[in-house]
This record gives C-alpha cells, structure tokens and sequence, in this order.
C-alpha cells in the first residue's frame, strides 16, 4: 500500500523524506509527492511515476526547510494523474495533507465544503481533510483542537500527516498504520519504519484513534478526545536496516534464494509460542484459518496439515469473506491468522469479528511489531527478515514452517520432521536456475497455464498460479486433480501449458494419469517430480525426500519459473502493476 511519511529536525526535509519513500518503494504505488515548509511558506511538487523519475523530473529533494511530509500513492478514488497525486493543499495553500487509506463519508464532506465555498483540485477522496482541517482551523485557531474536531467528522480507514504552514505536523491514526520514529532533535512520522530506520530504532506505535502534535519544541500524543497518552518507546530491530538487495538483481531472486536459510529461523525465536498455540489448539471447540493471498494459501495447507497428521478439524476461510461468514465463527474457538505484514486491513477485521466472538487469536507473521501482533493472543514469528518483493515468497514457506512445527508439537510421538533436508532439497532445486531460465523463455508468450496438484499439492498449486499471475501477468489458474474432467478438461488445447504437480506419494499414480489426459489433449506438460515420465514435456526434477519437504521443494522452482518468466516479459518482479505489498485497506 502507499506511504506517508512527515519529518521535523534539522536537517533539510527534503532529502531525508525522499530517501524515506524510496525505502518503502515496496509497499506499492503509482505515484509521488513531496511538501515542505519555510519560512512560513509551504510548497510543493508531485507527479506520476517512480520516486527515481518524479524526483529527477522535478528535484522533490530541492525543496526548501527541515519541515516537510511525502506521499507514495495508491490510487483508491480518482485515476493516476499529476492531480491526483498527494500531498494536496487547502484552498488558503496555508495547510497541506498526505493520506494512506479511504474517507468513506468524502461524497458528503465535500458538498458541504463546496456549500462553504471551497473549490477542489483532485478526484481524490483525501483532498477533503485538507478542505476540512483548513475550516476548522480558521475557526478554532487552534491544531490540537482542529485535529479532535476533523478527526470526528471523518469516516473510514485513514492516517494522515497535516503541515501547517508555521511548521506544525499533526497526524492522525484509524486502522491504517501510523509509527513515529524518535531522533536526536528531530521527529519522523511514517507507515513504516523502513521510512526512517538508518535515523533511528526507537519508535512509537502510534494506537488506532489517537493523534500526534509535533513542533520544534516537543511532540505529543492524544486520543480523539484530546486527552494526553503517555508514549511508550520501543526499539526495532536494526536488521529493518538490512533492505538491500546486494548482489542480486531483484529483491524477489534474492527472497527466493534466501529460502535454505530462513525456513530454520521460523518459528525459532517464539518456540513457547509454538507450544502455546498447540495447547490452544487442543483445547479449541472450533478451529478457523484465515489470510489472504499467498497467506490464505498457506492457511489451506495448514488445514490439510491439522486433518492428515493432528486429526483436527479445521475450517480454512478468506479474510475477507469473513464478514460474510457471521454463523460459521462459533463462540469462544480459535483463529490462526496469518499475515505476512500483520497488517493487512481483511486479516485485522477477520481477527476483529473472531474476537466479538471471543475467539483466541494465534497470529503467524513477519512483523512482531504489527498490528496484528498486538492484537493476538498467541505470536509466532516468521523471522524471515524483510520481505521487499510484492510477491511473497520466503514468507509462504516459513509459514509453512511454522505449521510443520504446531503439528509436530501436537503429535503424541513427537514427528520427526527434517528441516535439514528440507534446506537441502532448496539449494538443490536453486541449483537448477538455468534449466528454470530456459523453460522461462518457453512459456513468455503463452496466454494461459494451469497448475495441477492433489491433496496437499493442491493449494501448492493454487499458490503457484497466484505466484505466476502476479509475477508474469499470465492468465493462470490451480485446478484440483480430480476436478479435471468436471469442467478444466475442456480448456486443454495445444495453446496451454499445464504444470503438474506430482511428488511420488499417495497422489503419484492419479496425477500421473490427468497429466496423460490432458497430454492427450495437446496441451504441453511441465512435470515438477523426484520422478521422470515420457508424459512430461519439461521435467523439473525435485529430490526424493519425505512426503512433508514436497511442498516446499514444489514451490520453489515455480517462485522462480515466475521470476525468469517476468524477466523475459520485462516487466518488474519486485512491483508489479497494480498490486501493494501490504493491503491495508479493504
Ligand atoms: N484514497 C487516497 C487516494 O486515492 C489515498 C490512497 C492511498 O492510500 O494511497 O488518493
């Protein structure tokens, strides 16, 4: 999602918030902005694009004073224009605004406005806090009193960062994130603490429905009421620090090649957690699943894990169908809910709903500092370190990780699971990246490819599709191997492709045979398997190695059969169009 990000020091503004967004270019966007303050004067400049080009278009960096906010966007209501982009200013120009979220009631709020004589220059929906945060200040003179006023008036999921034009920053919290960052003499106001990380790690999550006041002299913190919160400083871990790609090209090839590594650390610094959650589990009257994405495929392996090895039913549900699931949450269960993130706006309102229902909560996630974390009556950590490509990929398997250990706790004779051969089976299949690249090459142009799997395999497969469509821009769709001739069989022609999964376990011999029938079709056949067979027109060859390393070994050459295949397509594996890392709006 997009970043906002406000720093008041004393150094030039400028720079620091330009250095600032380009740190949290991960988190998606179409375009930039940046606003400063001196001399009782704010100006500003923005346009459409990367942070690279709109700031050498029109040296954002130069602007004057150590007093400013930046924008990156992603566009909710209004096209990506110039116009549109923020910060937007008030109608005086005495007030600018930058938002990360939606205003829901903007349709009413800026009819009224328009009633009173404001005109507006964007589509936008965030334009309206300026308008608004302009009216009230003229007629309270006053910023705290402004924001408690403003604050009340607006609906929906927001924070935002207003400058006034004498250098003050105000900057306000609803279920979007919103950090401070504490320097020496100088404050940082940001989504993300990649914004201000090589500054400072010491920090304040700012709570939902409180305010921030910054000036030259001190900052504070209120709630919408107006009443003082006492701060509480937390220091992050600097390894926030470590978001270069090194000798990679891409942050996703650098991601995916990490993966020998960091399925050891999941779960590792949070191992009472690991036994924590197991007694939830034991003890739950229902058990629920929920994520989305990449995060609600791994949370259908999960429930295909709980049933197969800890004989516990579980139910696997979208975040964002949740809502819409009221009767299914039965009183006092549990919720595993993973994210990534921690703060992806569908999972927080599932875990929202849970809880009315006085459900636990178990999270699995990236980022111990997230919402989400503190929301949760259990935590369990990835440990992964960050995750810049849009694309999930070290997150999946370490969530996956994560799940092997919960059921390895369960089980009375304690599973034997070897992560060791796991790790192993990872270099080997990275190893193979040249064959990968070439297989790349083969399938850029092709409009339309399936992926197969049974079982286990299957939500493999519906993972591989999202991993491709997000990646390539390739039409791509899982298809559970016993469904094939239900429907899927009659779009098998010479024009698709179709990966199959097939490890030689229970699912081997039926997989092999839908690989035959759809062969028989003329489709062209990607085989991923410890086992060769003529019915493959491309084998990637996974090792041999107990049935619960699979899908893991599986994942990984289509994370990269999807990375060569975006190179090929040249288009950009870490952004791709339209898609934010982390969706912190509905
Ligand atoms: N709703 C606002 C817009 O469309 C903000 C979107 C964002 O979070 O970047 O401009």
């Amino acid at each position: 999602m997009c970043s906002i990000i406000g720093y008041s020091g004393n150094e030039n503004a400028a720079p620091v918030i330009v250095k600032g967004l380009r740190r949290m270019e991960y988190r998606g966007y179409d375009s930039v902005g940046v606003a400063t303050e001196s001399n009782n004067h704010i100006e500003l400049k923005k346009g459409v694009g990367k942070v690279e080009v709109v700031n050498s278009k029109f040296q954002l960096d130069d602007l004057p004073g150590s007093i400013g906010i930046g924008h990156t966007r992603w566009a909710t209501h209004g096209k990506v224009t110039d116009a549109n982009a923020h910060p937007h200013p008030s109608n005086s120009g005495k007030i600018a605004i930058v938002h990360n979220g939606i205003i829901e009631n903007f349709d009413e709020l800026k009819e009224n406005l328009k009633k009173d004589g404001y005109s507006f220059q964007s589509e936008t929906d965030s334009e309206v806090i300026a308008n608004l945060l302009q009216k009230n200040y003229e007629n309270l003179n006053d910023v705290k009193n402004t924001m408690i006023k403003t604050v009340s008036e607006l609906r929906g999921h927001y924070s935002f960062i207003a400058m006034f034009e004498n250098g003050q920053l105000a900057a306000a919290r609803y279920h979007e994130p919103l950090i401070i960052g504490i320097g020496k003499e100088k404050y940082f106001l940001s989504s993300d603490v990649l914004g201000f990380i090589e500054q400072t790690d010491d920090v304040i999550y700012i709570d939902n429905g409180n305010f921030v006041l910054i000036d030259q002299e001190k900052m504070q913190i209120l709630d919408f009421d107006g009443n003082e919160i006492k701060p509480q400083i937390t220091k992050v871990s600097k390894e926030f620090a470590d978001v270069y790609k090194g000798d990679y090209a891409h942050f996703t090839l650098k991601e995916i090649s990490e993966q020998s590594e960091t399925i050891f650390k999941a779960g590792e610094t949070t191992k009472d957690s690991i036994k924590k959650s197991s007694d939830y589990l034991k003890n739950a009257k229902n058990i629920y699943l929920t994520g989305s994405g990449t995060s609600h495929n791994a949370s259908l392996v999960g429930k295909y894990l709980l049933s197969k090895y800890a004989k516990i039913k579980s139910e696997s549900i979208i975040a964002s169908e949740m809502p819409f699931s009221e009767n299914i949450i039965e009183p006092n269960s549990l919720l595993i809910a993973l994210s990534q993130s921690g703060e992806s706006a569908d999972v927080l309102e599932a875990v929202n709903i849970a809880k009315k229902s006085n459900c636990k909560i178990i999270a699995i996630l990236n980022s111990l500092t997230s919402t989400l974390a503190r929301e949760s009556d259990c935590v369990i950590g990835m440990n992964c370190g960050p995750e810049i490509g849009v694309a999930a990929t070290k997150s999946f398997t370490s969530q996956l990780i994560i799940l092997y250990k919960i059921i390895q706790e369960l089980s009375d004779e304690k599973m034997v699971i070897d992560f060791q051969e796991i790790s192993s089976s990872i270099s080997q299949i990275l190893m193979e990246h040249n064959k990968i690249k070439k297989l790349a090459n083969e399938i850029k142009d092709i409009s339309d490819i399936y992926v197969l799997g049974r079982g286990i395999h299957y939500p493999i497969a519906i993972e591989s599709a999202l991993k491709i469509k997000e990646l390539t821009y390739i039409h791509a769709e899982g298809i559970a191997g016993g469904e094939l001739k239900h429907g899927p069989l009659a779009l098998m022609d010479s024009s698709v492709f179709v990966i199959i999964i097939n490890p030689g376990d229970s699912t081997y011999q039926d997989t092999l045979m839908s690989a035959r029938e759809i062969k028989a079709r003329g489709a062209k056949i990607i085989g991923i398997s410890d086992k060769s067979s003529d019915v493959y027109d491309y084998w990637i060859q996974i090792p041999k190695t107990h049935e619960l390393t699979f899908p893991i070994s599986e994942t990984i050459p289509i994370q990269l059969l999807s990375y060569y295949a975006a190179l090929e397509k040249d288009t950009d594996p870490d952004y791709p169009r339209n898609l934010a890392k982390s969706v912190t709006v509905k």
